[in-house]
């Protein structure tokens, strides 16, 4: 990366010119679009696909007034004031038998977990609370009319949005839609993201390195990470730093894709092909971040396909993935409320160092010590040690203005929950 020697002044303006971590994310969701194709496709199928309309029910869930336990069902009016009194069990209700005969006072039904409330009754005693004997069984107080009982519709009444549009399937949704006996649903189409790497000093997997050579990672993490989002991926490979060869990438990339990811070439070095091919074949907003680590970040589009320029460090990769591409990828896919976060927060365990003037992403390991929430560095933080990624389970995220947080102070945090 070729440098020039800055005066104070020259950085003052430099440092103004760095966008905010959250302008930059504003400024990338408004210039990209969800896709609008959609396609219906069986419910298994369906788990981390985007819900493309909302779903009605169809039908209560549950269907019918039954039983939460095993027990004895009867009219909660019926029950004794005082003592124990004794009921005849006229017959039982099995989950998908019902009974079918009316409960009359001094009666009751033997009743499963799961079967209808048969006529007559509102209420199911637990068999821990009864004496059975024969035909009757003994009831003392202290039960409540009504208990014990899952109304029908509680859980969804018909007509009630089941699902919203815009949700990412989850296995528990699978559950819901087959609860009101969905079979298939009307999703998006995957997005198709293509990505490549630049650079002379990459070789793939399999090659031999040669001197000052180093193995590509980078289409590695991005291939974790597009697939955790369940996108299309198209991988083109290693691209050396040579225009034509850029060049040919990217119009490639952009007829084929949604979405073009490149890591690497968008600094200021003498061989960084990437903005300028882009604002050849399409239009790029290129951005000093005032971020550590991903300064550069170079967003854009060529025709329909939306770009995003990642730096070429390996970590760097994954924070400004993290930070900007995930969200706006998401967004891209049909999901809604993307933005919306939940803030979490730990006390530090170690120091974490830093300089005021930007947002830093620092890798850390949050766990549980004595009931508190606690977070640990991972160790250096250069942005080419992909290990302190590779160990980490949370980002500390520490804002523009902060400096060095000292071991029991509060600093918010980012969990991956398997999302990085
Ligand atoms: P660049 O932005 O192209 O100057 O790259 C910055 C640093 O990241 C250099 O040390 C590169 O060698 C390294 N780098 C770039 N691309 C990759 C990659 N795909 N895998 C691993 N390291 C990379
Ligand atoms: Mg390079």
């Amino acid at each position: 990366m070729s440098s020039a020697i800055l005066t104070p002044v020259d950085e003052r303006h430099q440092r103004e010119q760095r966008l905010r971590v959250e302008e930059a994310r504003r400024r990338i969701f408004s210039e990209i679009t969800p896709i609008r194709g959609v396609e219906r496709i069986a419910l298994r199928s369906a788990l981390e696909r985007v819900l493309a309309q909302d779903v009605l029910s169809p039908v209560n869930v549950p269907g019918h007034t039954n039983s939460a336990v095993d027990g004895y069902a009867l009219a909660g009016a019926d029950l004794p004031a005082r003592d124990e009194r004794e009921y005849r069990v006229v017959g039982t209700a099995w989950a998908g038998r019902p009974f079918t005969g009316v409960v009359q006072s001094g009666e009751c039904a033997r009743i499963m977990t799961g079967a209808p409330l048969p006529a007559g009754t509102d209420t199911v005693i637990m068999q821990e609370h009864v004496r059975a004997h024969g035909d009757s069984v003994h009831i003392g107080t202290g039960h409540e009319p009504g208990r014990n009982v899952r109304a029908a519709g509680e859980d969804l009444a018909r007509g009630d949005v089941a699902l919203s549009a815009g949700k990412r399937l989850t296995p528990a949704d699978l559950g819901l839609l087959a609860s009101i006996g969905m079979a298939e649903v009307g999703v998006y189409r995957p997005l198709r993201v293509a990505f490549f790497s630049t650079g002379d000093e990459l070789r793939s997997l399999g090659e031999p390195l040669g001197a000052g050579e180093i193995y590509d990672s980078n289409r590695y993490t991005l291939y974790g990470m597009l697939k955790r989002l369940n996108a299309e991926i198209i991988d083109l490979g290693v691209i050396r730093d040579q225009r034509a060869a850029v060049r040919a990438a990217f119009a490639e990339a952009s007829t084929i894709a949604d979405a073009v990811i490149t890591s690497g070439g968008v600094s200021v070095g003498d061989a960084d092909y990437v903005k300028e091919t882009v604002n050849q074949l399409g239009r790029v907003s290129f951005w000093q971040i005032a971020m550590k680590p991903g300064r550069p970040l170079a967003f854009g589009h060529i025709g329909d396909a939306a770009f995003f320029g990642l730096p070429g460090n390996p970590v760097a990769v994954m924070v400004t993935f993290y930070q900007f591409v995930q969200p706006a990828l998401r967004h891209m896919a049909g999901e809604q409320n993307v933005l919306e976060s939940h803030k979490l927060f730990a006390h530090c365990a170690t120091r974490f160092k830093k300089l005021p003037g930007r947002t830093e992403f620092q890798r850390a390991i949050m766990e549980n010590v004595d009931g508190k929430l606690v977070v640990r560095s991972t160790g250096m933080q250069g942005s080419g040690i992909l290990r302190s990624m590779s160990r980490a389970n949370c980002f500390v995220v520490l804002p523009e203005e902060a400096e060095t947080v000292e071991p029991g102070a509060l600093v918010e945090i980012q969990p991956f929950f398997g999302l990085v």
